[in-house]
């Protein structure tokens, strides 16, 4: 039983890993796999960014793959930066510069006009060419400044205090943030898919 996880992003690597534990499959990164390259995430939306990336590695791979594309979209911006979170700040932005260059987007924007929303979108594609959708979302404000430590690839964390929370992800347990993150409703809905299939059969998981 395998799955691939396309991605090169370390941080997204290690919460999947946490939120994924106990399936009895056995999910491999994109590098693992032997895919390296990258594939160019120029989709306008979350969910055809997310499918080029499963579609790229499972391609090279023939196997099962499953993708993540997410990002967050800040009201008072009109939605911005979107599907180009990772790059807004520039192609080559570090994580530290992709924080200070949203703080200084925001900089006019008063408290409490300042709400957000991270959005997840995860596919799963069989070598087949069947495709299931899982989203997950969460709603929260940025504060003026970061709190907190991020994994890496994951900076936006420190400026991000969701909804009912008075600390940022960042501030958080793994546990804490993969309960009500984007990602952890997202990985979750797909970790119920896989656990219903395999005692209804309703997909054939054998050749997962
Ligand atoms: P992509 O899905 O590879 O296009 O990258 C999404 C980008 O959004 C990441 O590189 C991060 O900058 C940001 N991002 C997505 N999810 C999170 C999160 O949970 N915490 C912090 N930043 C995130």
């Amino acid at each position: 039983m395998k799955l691939i996880f396309a991605t090169h992003n370390p941080g997204k690597i290690e919460e999947m890993q946490e939120i994924l534990i106990n399936l009895p499959i056995e999910i491999l990164t994109a590098d693992q796999a032997g895919v390296t390259e990258d594939v160019i995430e120029d989709g306008k939306t979350f969910e055809e960014n997310a499918l080029k990336k499963a579609r790229f590695v499972c391609e090279r791979t023939g196997e099962w793959t499953m993708a993540d594309d997410s990002g967050i979209c800040i009201d008072a911006l009109h939605g911005a930066p979107g599907v180009l979170t990772a790059r807004w700040a520039g192609e080559d932005a570090t994580d530290n510069q992709l924080v200070s260059y949203t703080l200084d987007q925001l900089k006019d924007v008063p408290t409490g006009n300042r709400q957000a929303t991270f959005c997840s979108v995860v596919v799963l594609l069989s070598p087949k060419g069947e495709v299931w959708i899982f989203e997950g979302t969460v709603r929260g404000t940025i504060p003026p400044v970061p709190s907190g430590t991020a994994r890496p690839k994951l900076p936006y964390d420190v400026i991000f205090i969701p909804d009912g929370q008075s600390k940022t992800f960042g501030d958080m347990t793994e546990e804490q943030k993969n309960a009500m993150s984007h990602r952890g409703i997202a990985f979750s809905k797909l970790k119920a898919f896989l656990q219903r299939a395999q005692d209804t059969k309703e997909i054939d998981l054998s050749v997962l």
